[in-house]
């Protein structure tokens, strides 16, 4: 976010939320209904509005896509000690909702090009304690869902999406997030829509939707009030992040759209240095974060021009570090995931960034690469 990841103003963030009168509308309808807390008309229409942009047949709100993740294999019926696969290139919050549920984190190398998780690798790290597999649609490409589904199916492994990067991201004009038992978006404020901190599970189950429920608040029995035959949760949204969730939903063409723009003048504006601009829009893709990287960088020559970049007024961000680098984390990081992370970053990308900020980014940019590999 902004706040956190710019300390000046002067500095161009990473990335920055779009809040319009619409946002404002909503919230303050909300808030002036008494409506506050986690009952209320907000999230009923959010969840019915994103299950149909989605193209499920149910949505359903949570407080983070953290606790989303968790939720998803907790009504699937994940038990100890079972191993979870996801990519060894993800957000910590992948590797931490299976930790969170007593799951083993299993990590898989990267596809070089889509940065999401490789399927042949994928293919040899199931086994029978496999109990399900996240797949990432990182900085908005999507991951090979259809190879992934007919491998699941055929070994009896579940799915849930990790689309907290992704919303809008197609294959074959499919959504994400409509691929697996079950798909997880995020809001938080540097995603594609924010409802400030937030989460939607979408699955096209009834009966996973009413596990994730009933989960979802304490595993209260539907028959007695205040009785629980086992232990849940407490991962309800607020009728508030639903009113800003809400209206940030009926307004994500425009930002697609705007991000799509981004994308294609930084392209245009690099297609002379050695950097590969990402996202590939072709494959569905939508624009969370332009990628940057060059086999030219490594560890300690990336993170040099992202503080001299930072230092000419452009803030940057790291890629994620492999989940296998990580000391918590029993493995190693696997090869692709460790030089596509240590090569790359990530450009300012929000609604609001001006061509002629762009302009300066690039300009700065080409000059930071032919000092640092001066050096
Ligand atoms: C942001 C993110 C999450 C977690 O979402 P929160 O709402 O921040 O808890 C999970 N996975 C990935 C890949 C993310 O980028």
């Amino acid at each position: 976010m902004s706040a956190s990841e710019s300390t000046t103003y002067d500095v161009i963030p990473v990335s920055k939320p779009c809040i319009g009168a619409l946002e404002i509308k909503y919230v303050t309808d909300a808030v002036t209904s008494g409506w506050v807390s986690s009952l209320g008309s907000y999230i009923d229409t959010f969840e019915e509005e994103f299950a149909s942009f989605v193209g499920t047949r149910h949505a359903l709100a949570v407080s983070n896509g953290t606790v989303g993740l968790q939720l998803a294999l907790s009504a699937l019926g994940i038990r100890a000690g079972q191993e979870v696969i996801i990519p060894d290139l993800t957000f910590v919050a992948t590797a931490n909702a299976v930790l969170a549920v007593g799951g083993v984190p299993v990590q898989v190398d990267i596809d070089p090009f889509s940065y999401c998780i490789n399927v042949d690798e994928l293919k040899k790290a199931i086994n029978e304690n496999t109990f399900a597999v996240i797949p990432v649609h990182l900085y908005g490409m999507p991951a090979n869902m259809p190879s992934i589904r007919e491998l699941c199916i055929e070994r009896g492994v579940r799915i849930v999406e990790d689309a907290a990067e992704a919303h809008g991201a197609t294959i074959s004009g499919k959504q994400v997030g409509s691929f697996g038992d079950i798909g997880v978006f995020s809001f938080y404020g540097n995603k594609i829509i924010t409802s400030g901190e937030g989460g939607m599970l979408t699955t096209n189950s009834p009966e996973l939707l009413d596990r994730a429920k009933c989960l979802r608040d304490h595993a209260m029995s539907a028959e007695r009030r205040y009785w629980h035959n086992e232990s849940g949760f407490n991962f309800r949204m607020t009728n508030l992040q639903a009113a800003l969730g809400l209206a940030q939903l009926r307004r994500i063409g425009e930002f697609l759209e705007c991000r799509e723009r981004i994308l294609h003048r930084y392209k245009s504006r690099l297609s002379s240095s050695a950097l590969r601009i990402g996202p590939a829009l072709g494959d569905g893709a939508v624009n969370w974060l332009v990628t940057a990287q060059s086999p030219r960088l490594d560890f300690t020559t990336r993170d040099r021009l992202i503080t001299e970049l930072r230092k000419s007024g452009v803030d940057t961000r790291p890629f994620f570090y492999p989940i296998g680098m990580l000391p918590f984390i029993r493995s190693k990081p696997l090869p692709v995931a460790l030089r596509v992370s240590g090569s790359s970053f990530n450009l300012p990308t929000f609604v609001g960034l001006t061509d002629s900020q762009i302009d300066f980014i690039c300009n700065v940019l080409l000059a930071k690469l032919e000092y640092i590999s001066d050096k």
